[in-house]
C-alpha cells in the first residue's frame, strides 16, 4: 500500500535518509523503530507530507504522492505533543478538521460523538477545555481528531512518551486494539523497543539513517540480522572469547565473528534431549529478585560473565556464590 522508492533526505550536507526502500501492506501496524536522531520521524513526515525528499519517490497505492500537498494525501498524523488548541473544548478540537473541510454543521455533530464513543471519550468530557484533561484523555482527543477525518493511513509519532509507565502501557492496549477496530493502516514512531514488540505487526529498525532490518517482532527479536538490531533490541549477552575458545563453543562460533545470546536463553535447567545443547559451569556472582523472576550474573568457569533471567518457581534455592550449570542451544547463538 505505500512504497518508499530510493528516498533519500538531505538537510544541507547532512544525510538524514540515505537510501530508503520499504513497503508497507494495507492495514499493517507498521513500526519504524530506533534511537534518538536515526531518521525515523524524518520518514514519517516525508509520507505525511511535511518533509520533501532530496530524491526518490513515495507511493500510496500505486500513486506517487511525493508532490502531493499533505492535504490531499488522505494520512492523519498524531504527534508527540498532541498538538492539540489548548483553549478550545474537547468538541471543537475533534471539529477542527471537519469544519475546514466545510461539512455540515449536523454532519459534524454525528461524526464528533460517533467517533468520542469509539474512542471511550464520554460525552461531559466533550465539552472541557482539552486544557482540563488529563495526558492520557488528551491523548485519546488527538486520535479521536485523527480519525474523525477517516484517513485511510495514521502516522503516530512517540504518540505516548510523554505519559506515566502505567497509562502508557494501558492506551498501548486501547491503541492496539482501535487500530484492529478500525483496520487503519497505521505507521508508528518510537525510540521503545518493547512498545515495537507489543504493537507491531511489523518494524523497520533504523540506524544513522538507513534500515538494518524488517521484520515481525519475533524476527527481530530471535532472528536480529545485524549486531545493531541484536543489542538495540532487548538485553544480550556478548561472548567472551576466552569463554568460547575454553568451552564446547569454539566448535560452532566463527573466531572471526562476534557472539551474542539473549539473556534469557541462557538456561539453569537442562534442555531437552533432542537439543544440540552446551552445557558451561559457573559461579553465582550476583541476583536480583524481582518476584516474578531473577536476573543472575554468573562467572563462567572458562572466562567471561553471562546474564541470565530465569522465572521464579517458588522452589528456588540458588544463593550467592553457588556453583551451577547453564545450558546453551547452539540455535540461540547470534553471529555477526
Ligand atoms: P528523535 O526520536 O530524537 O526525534 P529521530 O530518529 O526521529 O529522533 P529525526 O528527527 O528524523 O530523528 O532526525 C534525524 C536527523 O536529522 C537528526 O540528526 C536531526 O538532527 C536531523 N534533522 C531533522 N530535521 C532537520 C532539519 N529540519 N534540519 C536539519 N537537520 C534536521
Amino acid at each position: 500500500m505505500i512504497t518508499f522508492n530510493d528516498i533519500q533526505i538531505k538537510f544541507g550536507d547532512f544525510h538524514a535518509i540515505k537510501n530508503l526502500n520499504l513497503n508497507i501492506k494495507e492495514g499493517e501496524f507498521f513500526t519504524f523503530l530506533g534511537p534518538s536522531g536515526c531518521g525515523k520521524t524524518t520518514i514519517l513526515r516525508s509520507l505525511v507530507g511535511f518533509i520533501k525528499p532530496t530524491s526518490g519517490q513515495i507511493l500510496l497505492s500505486d500513486r506517487d504522492i511525493t508532490n502531493v500537498p499533505i492535504e490531499q494525501r488522505g494520512i492523519s498524523m498524531v504527534f508527540q505533543s498532541y498538538a492539540l488548541f489548548p483553549t478550545l473544548n474537547v468538541y471543537e478540537n475533534i471539529a477542527f478538521g471537519l469544519r475546514v473541510k466545510k461539512m455540515s454543521k449536523s454532519q459534524v455533530d454525528q461524526e464528533v460523538r460517533d467517533i468520542a464513543q469509539k474512542v471511550d471519550l464520554k460525552e461531559e468530557q466533550l465539552f472541557k477545555k482539552v486544557s482540563e484533561l488529563s495526558g492520557g484523555q488528551q491523548q485519546r482527543v488527538a486520535i479521536a481528531r485523527a480519525l474523525v477525518l477517516k484517513p485511510s493511513i495514521l502516522a503516530l509519532d512517540e504518540p505516548l512518551s510523554n505519559l506515566d509507565a502505567k497509562l502508557r502501557i494501558q492506551l498501548r492496549n486501547e491503541l492496539k486494539s482501535l487500530q484492529k477496530k478500525f483496520g487503519i493502516t497505521t505507521i508508528y514512531v518510537t525510540h521503545d523497543q518493547e512498545e515495537a514488540l507489543t504493537l507491531s505487526d511489523r518494524i523497520a529498525v533504523f540506524n544513522n539513517g538507513i534500515v538494518e532490518q524488517v521484520g515481525t517482532p519475533k524476527e527481530i527479536y530471535n532472528q536480529s540480522q545485524t549486531e545493531f538490531v541484536c543489542n538495540f533490541i532487548g538485553d544480550i549477552n556478548k561472548l567472551d572469547p576466552e569463554m568460547i575458545q575454553n568451552s564446547r563453543l569454539k566448535d560452532f562460533i566463527d573466531p572471526q565473528k562476534v557472539a551474542y545470546i539473549r539473556n534469557e536463553k541462557v538456561s539453569l535447567s537442562p534442555l531437552p534431549e533432542h537439543i544440540d545443547t552446551i552445557q558451561l559451569q559457573g559461579r553465582i556472582v550476583d541476583q536480583e529478585f524481582y518476584g516474578l523472576y531473577t536476573k543472575y550474573l554468573i562467572e563462567v568457569a572458562g572466562g567471561g560473565l553471562l546474564k541470565t533471567i530465569e522465572k521464579d518457581s517458588g522452589l528456588d534455592q540458588t544463593q550467592l556464590g553457588d556453583e551451577i550449570d547453564m545450558y546453551i542451544n547452539i540455535d540461540d547463538i547470534l553471529q555477526y
